[in-house]
């Protein structure tokens, strides 16, 4: 089947078909005639992630600027991912030192977690154990080849990453030893080479094709950077091209550009490509690139899998080869395949998803401890001169430092006074997530969407973040090798509705019905049947000010058990009582510590230093109330949640979430549609629904009266056109989205 084809970046359209691999390699090498060739230099090395005028350059800002020097040589760090981050002057250096001897074909990183969720002890020289591998937390031992074949691939990533460091030390040293030692890594990785990947898992030096991407990229730059320092001969280069580089990208090529790996397959076969200076590689990589932007990418901009891993993860991978292409006159930044989407759409909607302190909600599948990458943003702000892309830089090297290639390679002086950027509220639509934003810097995630790549039983649920704090977190997952994910992708781990105590199924719906409003209201409405068949769930979220309100409504056929549950950070406190609960709460990894019936509102707060999280849910009948503890982010670390259960064809729960200082004088309470919440003299009072109360009186679908000492000084609403407080007339026009008017004292 033949489809139409891209432009290249002559203009001249390029045609392809769906095919199998095999028949779309041999197609490929016939189309570069057809397309033109690709932009690459001509002239010296290096020319992939640096050239030699910014090679240059790099010399004089390591001697003049301190911070850059640190980058270069100063104390190593550790990563979040239990990896120490090599600085390239002593890990040069190291290298220096050592026979380089090439391990076996290496294996799987998920592999080297304990039961327990937590990853195991990395040998200090990355030599496989005999005597085994203790798990960094509870200290259980683990040993035989599954373990020592990941402490393999640990060392594959180790020598490629050595061989980079040395050709960066090469290019600012200019010291030969380390032009040589990188020679060294090659020329041995070129003879023991067993030969490319013919599978996903099939083949290479590595058990991932993915895993084989990232270790050759690093490899190929490092070749790249020493090609003119004569530590080659003309025997190493066919050697290390001709038995290493080039079989290795076409096995890459062979494993297709779906998904995350495809970003890595792609990217690593356009890096080969440019180092080596093979037109049929970059050809190749160059398009599946604009396909996966146009075809992958969301609409929405964010990576569609969980974007705290899966979206910066190709993004990091595309940065090789923008950069790559870069530096050959190809300028892969600017590029949108469809308006909207190219790289700068994946740098800039991140903005809108992260936490006010630029943390990632750890939605779906990756790692709980996830910031906006500060070392990617460098290129950013480099590339686009955009100040918000600054104001990211400034703030992760605040709170982080910098680390890393790009900030070394490009990272200029800042002063640390770029302007935050305005952050508004705002739906994905393609992942299904959306994002309220409160004045004061509260936010609430609300995660409405269908189950996708990576995704988890996490149907509606929600994550909180206010006054500078994580309170309700989702906290992705710890290793795939621990033997209690299933706690992470299933429902109970989620703030969300349960129904039956079991997993909700997996759902293609995205019934986002209403997302709307202004600085002081707004709401967001979803629906789902997908998630339990026969069982409809209405979860509405309104935000007012600062503070959120959580309208569940559920309805079935026949009767259910329906079990409200909520985590947070900090201590949790109850003042709620009543006789013992008529139900149990059986949980696996749940230990319920207290368990009440309890008819009317049910009060508790989570205090984390001088703030807290106060909780008033009210039901619409009796319920079960469990407060309990369950994993955090490990299973060493727990929360306390809380979980109501209320049986029955239908139920309705009402939480008002309202994060405050320690002490602060709140009172909530609720009467039909009408929630009020009162903090001193200032009471915000928010209709449910259309009322014809006298306090007020509204058409709207939702709507906010605040009031300072007892008199109006806000009126807000959402889908209405009218809203009264007793005589007084608040606002009143046609039928609208959304509308907020300040009301003037009465004098
Ligand atoms: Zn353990
Ligand atoms: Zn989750």
């Amino acid at each position: 089947m033949w489809r139409r084809g891209r432009r290249n970046a002559r203009g001249e359209e390029i045609f392809w078909r769906n095919c199998d691999v095999l028949e779309f390699w041999a197609f490929l090498v016939a189309g570069v005639a057809m397309t033109g060739d690709p932009q690459m230099a001509a002239g010296g090395r290096p020319s992939v992630f640096l050239d030699s005028a910014e090679a240059a350059r790099l010399r004089k800002e390591i001697r003049i600027l301190p911070w850059k020097r640190d980058l270069y040589e100063g104390t190593e760090t550790t990563s979040p991912v239990w990896r120490r981050v090599a600085k390239p002057g002593p890990d040069a250096r190291r290298w220096l030192e050592k026979d380089i001897v090439i391990p076996a074909r290496g294996g799987h990183f998920h592999h080297f977690f304990c039961e327990c969720g937590n990853v195991l002890t990395w040998p200090k020289d990355l030599q496989p154990s005999p005597e085994g591998y203790a798990c960094t937390a509870c200290g259980r031992v683990y040993k035989g080849e599954r373990y020592d074949a990941a402490v393999r691939r640990e060392m594959h990533m180790a020598l490629a990453q050595g061989a980079l460091n040395l050709g960066l030390a090469w290019q600012v040293e200019q010291d030969e030893r380390f032009a040589r030692k990188a020679a060294e890594i090659l020329r041995n990785y070129a003879a023991a080479y067993p030969g490319p990947h013919t599978g996903i898992v099939e083949g290479g030096i590595i058990y991932q094709s993915l895993c084989e991407s990232m270790w050759v990229i690093p490899l190929a730059a490092a070749y790249d950077l020493i090609l003119d320092s004569g530590a080659l001969t003309e025997k190493d280069r066919t050697d290390i091209e001709q038995n290493l580089l080039r079989p290795c990208a076409k096995g890459l090529m062979a494993c297709g550009t779906d998904g995350n790996w495809g970003s890595w397959h792609l990217s690593a076969v356009g890096v080969v490509g440019y180092a080596i200076r093979d037109r049929e590689l970059i050809s190749y990589a160059l398009r599946s690139f604009r396909d996966q932007m146009a075809d992958q990418l969301g609409d929405d901009g964010l990576w569609p899998e969980s974007v705290h891993t899966y979206h910066f993860f190709p993004l990091q991978a595309f940065l090789y080869l923008a950069e790559a292409a870069r530096h050959n006159g190809e300028d892969l930044y600017s590029l949108e395949e469809r308006p909207g989407k190219g790289l700068r759409a994946m740098f800039r909607a991140p903005l809108e998803y992260a936490y006010p302190d630029l943390r990632l909600p750890a939605i779906n599948d990756g790692w709980w401890e996830t910031w906006l990458p500060g070392q990617f943003y460098e290129l950013a702000w480099a590339r686009y001169r955009d100040q918000a892309f600054r104001w990211v830089v400034e703030q992760r090297a605040k709170a982080a430092g910098r680390l890393g290639l790009w900030p070394l390679l490009f990272g200029e002086d800042l002063p640390a006074d770029a302007p935050a950027p305005p952050l508004r509220s705002r739906n994905f639509p393609v992942l299904g997530i959306a994002a309220l934003r409160g004045p004061g810097g509260s936010m609430l995630t609300f995660d409405y969407g269908p189950f996708l790549g990576h995704g988890q039983l996490d149907k509606m649920g929600v994550t909180l973040h206010a006054r500078g704090k994580l309170w309700a977190a989702d906290y992705g997952t710890p290793g795939y090798g621990s033997s209690i994910l299933p706690w992470y992708t299933g429902t109970a781990s989620h703030n969300t509705v349960m129904v039956d105590g079991s997993n909700q199924e997996r759902t293609s719906e995205r019934r986002l019905t209403l997302f709307a409003g202004g600085p002081q209201l707004e709401a967001a409405v979803a629906e789902t049947e997908e998630a339990y068949p026969g069982v409809l769930h209405r979860r509405s979220i309104v935000r007012a000010g600062d503070g959120f309100i959580i309208v569940d409504e559920l309805q079935s056929g026949k009767p259910r058990t329906f079990d409200w549950l909520f985590r947070s950070e900090g201590a949790m406190s109850a003042v709620t009582s009543g006789p013992p609960a008529e139900s149990e709460l059986v949980l696996e990894h749940v230990a319920v510590e207290k368990s009440l019936r309890v008819s009317g509102r049910v009060s508790l707060s989570w205090r984390q230093g001088e703030d807290e999280l106060r909780l008033n849910l009210f039901c619409d009948d009796t319920a079960d109330v469990f407060l309990a503890r369950c994993p955090a982010e490990t299973a060493a670390r727990q929360v306390e949640m809380i979980a109501v259960r209320r049986t029955g064809v239908r139920a309705r729960f009402v939480a008002v979430l309202t994060p405050v200082s320690v002490g602060e004088d709140l009172r909530v309470s609720m009467c039909g549609d009408v929630v009020r919440i009162r903090r001193g003299n200032v009471e915000d009072v928010v209709t449910l629904g259309p009322a014809l109360s006298l306090e007020p009186a509204t058409d709207a679908r939702f709507s906010l009266v605040r009031l300072v000492s007892g008199r109006p000084s806000l009126g807000a609403l959402v889908q209405g056109s009218v809203l009264r407080w007793r005589d007084q007339l608040l606002i009143e026009g046609p039928v609208r989205g959304w509308a907020q008017k300040t009301i003037a004292p009465e004098p």
